[in-house]
């Protein structure tokens, strides 16, 4: 039997940091959080990692990677982690990383992503590649820094050129015009493990968004008499949903979907481990998959203490971060610890 004593989990102090280092703990492994000054409290005050190593800014990530090789630390990216260090950073760290970094690319780049989620016989809104082709409500979205802030609705060719005219000329070149898709958000938190080779379902999440989710708190007479209030998509928190059961086949249909597919665009391995549909659920009972996430979403963070899933299956709190260092564990005590690691 391997042992999961001569490993360590690290991931910087964001996101997810707290479950996975808690779900590490509890599988037997020692954690490290690398942190800044303003975020190191935090992870001593719940007091779910062993070490922290600060650091003045990600920018200098790298020059920690030397005592993160040397306590043998695996590191677990999380969306921090890829929206701090960017994709080509990511590709290059030298410690042990749990995941497949090809998949980076994959996700990161919206061809690729469509073109691995339409192999995957998923359904996804409708992109327009100029705003002449708009025939339908459509949502304006950017990249970047702005996470969320200022995408726009648009509902004609000439409502898009008047609203996209308030940006500026790098946002103007770097967007998306995608269908809007009336219904709701559900985002599905799934696991596939190679050690087990199985896809499970952890859990779903809905996003809890300033200012969007509150509009509808007020009358369409007062939204209008408010003139300037457009909505945004900041992310401030999370909120559990339980998905009507009769959805459950086709939610894991979707997820065993998408990682045979993902073997064939990314051969052999594919995607591992956690990852994430963003979908909206119409009415008319279809899921529309608007955007894949390949690792722990911060959607699982109301699941610490497991899931309503994850509680039919394992007889003790799985966490998806606890999940991952189970994968580790018994990559390990099987001696498959290549299977996981980069
Ligand atoms: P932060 O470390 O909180 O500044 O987050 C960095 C990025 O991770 C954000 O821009 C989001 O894209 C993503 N993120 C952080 N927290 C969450 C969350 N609770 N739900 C969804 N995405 C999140
Ligand atoms: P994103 O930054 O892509 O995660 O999108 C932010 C929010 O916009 C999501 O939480 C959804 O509520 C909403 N959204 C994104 N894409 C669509 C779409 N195609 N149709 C309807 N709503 C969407």
């Amino acid at each position: 039997m391997g042992e999961v004593n001569k490993y360590k989990i690290a991931t910087i102090g964001s996101h997810s940091a707290l479950q996975i280092l808690k779900g590490a703990k509890d599988e037997g492994f020692g954690t490290i959080v690398i942190c800044t000054p303003k975020t190191a409290k935090v992870y001593q005050e719940f007091g779910v990692a062993d070490q922290i190593i600060n650091i003045d800014s990600y920018d200098n990530y790298e020059t920690i990677e030397p005592e993160l090789i040397k306590q043998n630390a695996i590191v677990i990216p999380h969306g921090s982690f890829v929206a701090y260090l960017g994709n080509d950073r990511c590709e290059n760290l030298k410690a042990h990383y749990y995941g497949n970094k090809s998949v980076l690319r994959w996700e990161a780049n919206r061809d690729l992503e469509r073109q691995w989620l339409t192999k995957a016989s998923l359904k996804l809104p409708k992109i327009f590649n100029s705003p002449k082709e708009i025939d339908c409500s459509v949502i304006v979205k950017f990249h970047g820094a702005r996470g969320g802030k200022g995408y726009f609705i648009a509902n004609s060719e000439n409502d898009f050129n008047e609203k996209i005219k308030n940006y500026t000329k790098e946002e103007r070149e770097d967007h998306v015009i995608q269908e809007y898709i009336i219904g709701v958000p559900i985002y599905i938190h799934y696991f596939y493990s190679p050690i087990t080779n199985k896809v499970e379902i952890m859990g779903f999440d809905k996003r809890y968004e300033s200012n969007v989710d509150s509009l509808g708190r007020i009358s369409a007479r007062d939204q209008i008499a408010l003139k300037k209030v457009d909505p945004s998509y900041v992310i401030v928190g999370n909120i559990p949903i339980v998905l009507r059961e009769s959805f459950l086949p086709q939610v894991l249909q979707m997820g065993e979907d998408v990682i045979k597919a993902s073997k064939q665009v990314i051969p052999p391995h594919g995607l591992f481990g956690p990852f994430c549909l963003e979908c909206i659920l119409t009415p008319e009972k279809e899921f529309f998959v608007f955007e894949i996430s390949a690792r722990i979403v911060a959607g699982t963070n109301p699941y610490i203490e497991g899931s309503p899933y994850t509680a039919l299956k394992y007889d003790k709190p799985m966490s998806t971060g606890r999940r991952i260092a189970l994968d580790i564990k018994q990559a390990i005590e099987t001696e498959q610890i290549e299977k996981v690691l980069q």
